[in-house]
């Protein structure tokens, strides 16, 4: 089915989301083992806390639980003095104790929201609650047989619930979009879907438009990219309306999507909260949230994907697209920011639309082409200024600046010392040195010439090409332009 399913006009679509966010603490939520396990051996980052041996007993990562309250803040939560952690029970093979730690009547926050842009509009979308949990371990499914390993297990996990305020899978897509960038900002999440860091499931169901009551719902699973989410709820939704519109019943239950297929598949009938026995902690003290801690992590919060965006607009008179795509990938958004920092220039708007050039199109496009993340740049923000320098003073031209960047993209060499090694002349800034040359090409190719003049503006090119040679690419492509047009115009009416 395609991603831009029609859904039925007499439909309304209603979406929730839970998702789930590992937190870049250095240790686990209960152990002091160690989280950097991505590229270790199995069952390497492991105590007998985090194996689920009896006897032990867990102590409260701090960092964690500041980092899930900074993400409350960040989505307008509020969040109570106290605060507790409940057994979760379940039997699973991947469950080391047989329970997870989780957060269950009392979470760390409540009711705040995020907004989304969905084509200009801006949506509230209510946040239920933001709570702390820790991850299980990992089954490594072969032929035949399972492993398990145990380095996942105890990691932080943030749950972030959102209230079924989503009418349509765009919708969802733009809120996990949205709520990444944030946690990315923050510096509690590596926001990285495909690694399985961020994890997104969605309850679903339908209901006939004007109908207040909501419909069965379906948990869908498994969805690891925003697309995933997108397709796998326009299946969803057109699913369950075939279903109601042939008379059958929707059950309760959980559904993983099936990337290749592109289909929901039924997994098991929906568990209800008594199927977990929940019960307190008891190896964990209440949590007793102060105002003062509260408001100190509130005062340190760093600047939003929303702020930076409209900032980029109001300081530096950026164009909003340019913002967005800006801020959108916050590592590229603070290289941005970094070499406007060590330009020296008189004219703030000016430089910063040069800079959003340089980074949105050459920079990116180098980036790309080389396979290479933003972060690993190896072109430093004073090579980009450098640059951007020798271009806003005429010493080099822009197509020199694009031979000059790639240089410096691979060598690492700053822009001043490669004009230099390379010896490449100023422009020609002598205005009737270049209309000399320009007259002087225009007498040696007359074919050309007049194949311009027959109106065969190909030819012009031809010429264009002719003189950047004899000025060995030390003219300005739009000048040479400028002044072939009015000669040849000239020579034509004579
Ligand atoms: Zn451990």
């Amino acid at each position: 089915m395609a991603i831009d399913t029609v859904i039925a006009a007499d439909y309304e679509v209603v979406i929730g989301l839970e998702v789930h966010s590992q937190l870049l603490t250095k240790s686990k939520m209960f152990c002091s083992c160690s989280t950097d396990y991505a590229y270790a051996a199995p069952n390497t980052h492991v105590c007998p806390t985090c194996m689920g041996m009896p006897g032990v007993l867990p102590v409260i990562n701090q960092q964690a639980i500041a980092y899930t309250i900074m993400t409350a803040l960040a989505l307008n939560c509020e969040i109570p003095q106290y605060s507790k952690f409940d057994r979760k029970n379940y039997p699973y093979p991947d469950l080391m104790k047989g329970y997870q730690i989780s957060q269950y009547d009392i979470p760390l926050s409540k009711n705040g929201y995020l907004t989304i842009d969905h084509n200009g509009q801006i949506k509230r979308i209510g946040i239920t609650r933001v709570h702390l949990e820790e991850d299980t371990a990992r089954l490594l499914h072969h032929y035949g047989y399972s492993l398990v390993d145990i380095n996942r297990s105890g990691t932080p996990l943030m749950e972030i619930v959102s209230e079924p305020d989503l009418r349509s899978p765009e919708e969802a897509r733009l809120y996990m979009q949205k709520l990444r960038e944030i946690l990315v900002y923050l510096g509690v999440s590596s926001g990285r879907m495909e690694e399985g860091s961020l994890r997104c499931d969605a309850n679903i169901s339908i209901r006939p438009i004007g109908q207040q009551d909501l419909g069965v719902k379906t948990e869908i699973k498994n969805m690891n990219s925003f697309r995933s989410v997108e397709r796998a709820l326009a299946y969803e939704a057109q699913r369950q309306i075939e279903l109601l519109r042939t008379g059958q019943a929707i059950h309760q239950e959980t559904r993983g999507w099936v990337e290749a297929r592109g289909v929901t598949v039924s997994q098991r009938s929906k568990e209800y909260a008594h199927d977990y026995r929940y019960f307190p902690e008891p190896d964990l003290p209440p949590l007793l949230i102060s105002s003062d801690w509260v408001e100190e992590l509130r005062a340190h919060l760093p600047e939003l994907p929303d702020v930076r965006r409209a900032r980029y607009v109001d300081e530096y008179g950026l164009s909003a697209q340019d913002a967005n795509v800006l801020t959108e990938d916050k590592a590229l958004g603070d290289y941005f920011e970094q070499v406007l920092a060590v330009s020296q220039t008189s004219d703030l708007k000016d430089r910063a639309k040069a800079v959003a050039n340089l980074v949105l199109n050459d920079v990116a496009r180098l980036l790309k082409s080389n396979s290479i993340s933003v972060s690993e740049n190896p072109l430093s923000p004073s090579a980009s200024a450098n640059l951007l320098d020798l271009l806003e003073k005429e010493r080099i031209t822009g197509k020199q600046a694009k031979e000059v960047l790639e240089e410096a993209f691979a060598s690492g060499k700053m822009p001043d010392v490669i004009v230099k090694e390379k010896g490449i002349e100023p422009p020609i800034s002598d205005q009737s040195a270049l209309e000399r040359i320009v007259e002087e090409v225009i007498t040696s190719n007359s074919k050309a010439a007049n194949d311009y003049r027959a109106g065969k503006t190909n030819a012009l090119q031809a010429l264009i090409g002719q003189v950047m040679k004899q000025t060995r690419g030390q003219a300005k492509a739009d000048s040479v332009r400028k002044i072939l047009i009015e000669k040849l115009d000239e020579t034509t009416t004579k």
